[in-house]
């Protein structure tokens, strides 16, 4: 019960004369993997905040599973570009004292077996007990998805999670998530600015302008997905080279709602 559904949702960060979301309209299946992008400032943190339930809305409704949104919840996990470990803990704490947190009716025993079976997913069994100094950018990154995935939280909020990352390890992490995607179908809304991610992870993807989002794409391609074949296929450059034609002629004639 994981599915996402924004109704007419707008936004005004106080002291500020302008909305920042100006009726969004967003809807993410249970299991579907919506990739979410837009340029910079357009307000997709924005969107995914009020979704984590960081930030309230003017106006509009936000549902999550079919329950209203009203603050923070252990249904939703978010992962941002920055990790935001704790620096004095090792991983393993890391992510136990996260999943303790998310259900306080676990012992510390089994907050710290579920922290390890977590850890080990993302190909962090060797270094459970390093602190976040002795990870790397994208081992970092790696902890903070086992956080979500320890959780077990059944809809994911990620806010460009690759982004800081060098292009090898933002590979190596957009593989890890496909196939924990493809393994565990969890609800995920995706923001990136990048076509490519936004094309090999999602089901579909929606294009925001400012304040809005203007137009949604189904990416037709079967999964699992092999990142070096699929990218350079020639219908994905077809795809690829149609949908950033949409994006530059968006408007009330353009509107793709699959
Ligand atoms: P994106 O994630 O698409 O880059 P954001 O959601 O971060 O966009 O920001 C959308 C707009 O809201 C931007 O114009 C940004 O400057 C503004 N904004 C973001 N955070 C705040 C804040 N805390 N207070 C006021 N304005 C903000
Ligand atoms: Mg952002």
């Amino acid at each position: 019960m994981g599915g996402i559904e924004v109704k007419d949702l707008v936004f005004t960060y106080p002291g500020t004369s302008s909305e920042t979301l100006r009726g969004v309209d967003l809807s993410v299946g249970e299991g579907e993997f919506l990739s979410l992008i837009g340029p910079s400032g357009c307000g997709k943190s924005t969107l995914l905040r009020l979704l984590a339930g960081l930030e309230r809305p003017e106006s509009g409704s936000l549902f999550c599973g079919g329950v209203p949104i009203t603050g923070p919840g252990s249904d939703r996990g978010v992962v941002f570009q920055s990790p935001a470990l704790f620096p004095w803990m090792t991983a393993r704490d890391n992510v136990s004292f996260a999943i303790r947190k998310s259900d306080h009716s676990l012992s510390r025993a089994e907050a710290r077996s579920r922290a390890e079976e977590a850890l080990c997913r993302v190909g962090l069994a060797d270094s459970m007990s390093m602190l976040p100094n002795q990870l790397s950018g994208g081992m970092q990154q790696r902890v903070a998805i086992a956080r979500v995935l320890g959780m077990g939280c059944p809809t994911l909020l990620l806010d460009e999670p690759f982004s800081a990352l060098d292009p090898k390890n933002r590979f190596a992490l957009q593989e890890l998530l496909l196939k924990l995607w493809e393994e565990d179908r969890k609800t995920v809304l995706f923001v990136t600015h990048d076509m490519d991610e936004a094309i090999l992870l999602g089901d579909r993807v929606a294009f925001m302008e400012p304040g809005r989002i203007v137009f949604r794409h189904k990416i037709p391609f079967s999964r699992p997905r092999q990142r070096e074949t699929l990218l350079i296929s020639s219908e994905c450059c077809a795809l690829r080279r149609d949908m950033i034609s949409l994006f530059y002629k968006w408007g009330e004639t353009a509107e793709v709602n699959p």
